[in-house]
């Protein structure tokens, strides 16, 4: 069972890599198993074309390792945070991928301008203020778990429905209720990005009705959803 979830994080952190998400160490994927209690996460600063699926680390919730010689990421804490916050979560990919950093840089959201972007997100793609320095100082990694888990429920922002989350000045957090489906969302926000900044240069006023936000949203997502192939 664990060796599965070890063997579902390392395909996950090669895939980041696979599909240009990553380049050196600027990643990492976790998976977790809900039921006993156990995240698989990449080890810290090991490079990727000497990584093998033994490697993957393996904590419990409060971050304590449980059968590795290896150090896990130094962004674990943030993981188990947005886990213990999204319940729903299965798999988190954290990637410093150039487009969505880009906005995160800007301390931009990416607003939604097309169809696209809402087939995966049902509204802007939120980017959160810089934790203060008595945060840093306090729990850096923890507290950006936290914080960006307080601003979806403060906010009522199904993390389903938004799966992704920009931190200004540093990059993104995405998620899915399954790895294969961070992966998906991962590469979904990084073309949403590059397309946002584009559409802007093209026209800075660019807007899309919330109606077809909407459409788009439902009909591949909830109950009423109609997209793809039955069963
Ligand atoms: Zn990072």
């Amino acid at each position: 069972m664990l060796e599965n979830l070890k063997k579902e994080a390392f395909e996950t952190n090669l895939a980041i890599v696979q599909h240009k998400l990553v380049v050196l160490t600027w990643g990492n994927a976790s998976a977790i198993d809900r039921a006993s209690g156990v995240m698989a996460i990449k080890p810290s600063g090991v490079a990727y074309d000497t990584l093998t699926w033994q490697d993957m680390v393996l904590v419990d919730l409060e971050g304590k390792v449980i059968d590795s010689k290896l150090k896990p990421s130094s962004d674990t804490l943030t993981h188990l945070e947005i886990y213990k916050g999204f319940v729903e979560v299965g798999g988190i990919v954290h990637t410093h991928s150039p487009w969505a950093t880009s906005w995160a840089q800007a301390g931009k959201s990416i607003p939604v301008l097309g169809t696209t972007h809402a087939d995966h997100f049902s509204g802007d793609v939120p980017c959160l203020p810089p934790l203060t320095l008595g945060q840093v100082e306090e729990g850096y990694e923890k507290l950006t778990g936290s914080t960006l888990v307080d601003h979806f429920l403060s906010n009522q922002i199904n993390p389903l429905h938004i799966p992704a989350c920009l931190l200004s000045g540093h990059a993104s957090f995405v998620w899915g209720k399954s790895t294969a489906k961070a992966l998906e969302n991962a590469i979904a926000l990084e073309s949403c990005a590059q397309m946002a900044y584009h559409t802007l240069m093209l026209n800075p006023a660019a807007n899309f009705p919330d109606y077809i936000l909407n459409k788009h949203f439902t009909r591949k997502h909830g109950k009423d959803a109609y997209y793809g192939q039955k069963g």
